[in-house]
C-alpha cells in the first residue's frame, strides 16, 4: 500500500486512523543507544504493519538526548516526544508515557536494548490468542554483574513469599498490555509506583514470552544500588501485607515466651519451693514486651489500611457484566472516585 508510506518507507499513520501499537521507551541519558534502538523498533514494527507510535519519555536526561529525539522525529513522523521536566525516575517516566500513548495495546521497553525489540511478535501472538498481558521473562540474562542477577533473583523470590499479588519471577517492565490494562493503571494513582506488580494485581490473562536479557547496546545503568533498593521497598511496602503483621507475630512469641515463665515460676514456688526471681522478671519483660509489641502492631495495622486507602486502587476490577446476552464491558469499580 504505497500511499501509507512516507519517503523513507515508513508506514504513515493517515489521519484519524487508530493507533494500533503503542512503544513507551523511557529514556534518561540515552544518547547513544536511540538511534540504533528506534532503528530495531521501527524495524519490528513495520513488518507487523499495523498504525504504530514510539513514544519517547526524556526523563531529565543531560546529555543529548534531547536533541537526538528531536531530529529523530524530524524523520520519522511516527516519533512522540514526551520530555519530562526533570528526572522523575523510571517508573513515573513509564506512568507519563501511559499517559500520552493511544494504543489498542501498548509496550513498555527499556530503550537500552537490553529488551530485544523482536521478542514483540511472539507477545503480539500471545495477545492474539486471548491473553491482555504478555510479560517477558528472561531465562538469562547477559552482561550484568553477579550482584546484580543474585539481589534481582533473591528479591523476587523474597516478594513472592511476602505478597499475595504473585509477581512473576525473573521479569521486569518488559511486557504488551492491552488498552484496557493500560487505562486501569492510569486509574492507579499511588505515588509509589512498581509497575510490573500493578500490572499483575489488574488480572486478566497474562501470558510469559520467553526471552535472553542482553547486555546494554551502550552506557551504563542508569540504577544505582539506592535505586534498586527503593524498587525493592516499594515493591514490598506496595504489595505485601506481610510486613505489616510481623509486630503481632513477635507479640505472640513474647506472650508464648511470658506464659512459659511464668508456669516455671508457679512450679518452682508451689512443688520446689524455692522463690525463681529471675524467672518473675523476665516473665515482667516478657508480659510487657507481648503488650508493646501488641500495640505496635494494631497501630502498624490501622497505618496500613489508611495506606493502602490513600493507594486509591480501584477495589476490584470487573472484566465484563453480562445482561441477557448483552452490555458487555470492563470497568474498575468500587472506590470511592468510580462511576
Ligand atoms: N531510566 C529512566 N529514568 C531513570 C533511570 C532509568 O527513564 O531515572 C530508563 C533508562 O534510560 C532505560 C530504562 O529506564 O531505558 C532502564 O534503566 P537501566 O537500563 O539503567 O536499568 P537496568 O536495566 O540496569 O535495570
Ligand atoms: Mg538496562
Amino acid at each position: 500500500m504505497a500511499k501509507d508510506r512516507a519517503k523513507d518507507g515508513k508506514r504513515n499513520n493517515q489521519p484519524g486512523e487508530a493507533v494500533s501499537v503503542s512503544v513507551i521507551a523511557p529514556c534518561h541519558n540515552e544518547q547513544e543507544c536511540i538511534n540504533e534502538f528506534h532503528r530495531r523498533m521501527s524495524h519490528v514494527l513495520e513488518a507487523i504493519n499495523r498504525p504504530y507510535e514510539m513514544v519517547f519519555v526524556n526523563d531529565g536526561s543531560s546529555d543529548r538526548t534531547a536533541e537526538k529525539l528531536i531530529e529523530l522525529q524530524r524523520l520519522d513522523k511516527n516519533v512522540v516526544i514526551v520530555d519530562l521536566s526533570r528526572n522523575h525516575g523510571h517508573q513515573l517516566a513509564l506512568s507519563a508515557g501511559l499517559e500520552v500513548a493511544q494504543g489498542e495495546r501498548v509496550l513498555l521497553i527499556d530503550a537500552d536494548l537490553q529488551d530485544p525489540p523482536e521478542l514483540l511478535p511472539e507477545m503480539m501472538a500471545a495477545m492474539d490468542a486471548g491473553a491482555d498481558v504478555a510479560y517477558a521473562r528472561r531465562i538469562s540474562r547477559a552482561g550484568e554483574s553477579r550482584f546484580k542477577r543474585m539481589t534481582a533473583g533473591l528479591f523476587y523470590r523474597l516478594l513472592r513469599r511476602l505478597s499475595k499479588t504473585e509477581v512473576p519471577v525473573d521479569t521486569g517492565d518488559f511486557r504488551l498490555i492491552s488498552r484496557r490494562v493500560a487505562d486501569i493503571l492510569r486509574q492507579m494513582p499511588e505515588p509509589h509506583r512498581f509497575l510490573r506488580g500493578m500490572v499483575t494485581w489488574v488480572g486478566f490473562r497474562q501470558a510469559a514470552v520467553n526471552y535472553h536479557r542482553d547486555s546494554r547496546f551502550a552506557g551504563k545503568t542508569k540504577y544505582s544500588v539506592a535505586g534498586m533498593m527503593g524498587l525493592a521497598i516499594d515493591a514490598i511496602t506496595g504489595f505485601a501485607s506481610a510486613p505489616l503483621r510481623f509486630m503481632f507475630y513477635l507479640s505472640a512469641a513474647a506472650g508464648v515466651a511470658a506464659a512459659c515463665f511464668l508456669a516455671w515460676t508457679v512450679y518452682a514456688l508451689l512443688i520446689l519451693r524455692i522463690v525463681p526471681e529471675w524467672t518473675i522478671i523476665l516473665f515482667v519483660l516478657l508480659l510487657f514486651s507481648a503488650i508493646n509489641f501488641f500495640a505496635l502492631g494494631l497501630i502498624g495495622e490501622y497505618v496500613g489500611r489508611s495506606f493502602i486507602q490513600g493507594k486509591g486502587r480501584p477495589l476490584f476490577i470487573i472484566r465484563s457484566v453480562s445482561r441477557g446476552g448483552s452490555d458487555v464491558e470492563t470497568r474498575p469499580g468500587g472506590s470511592s472516585r468510580d462511576v
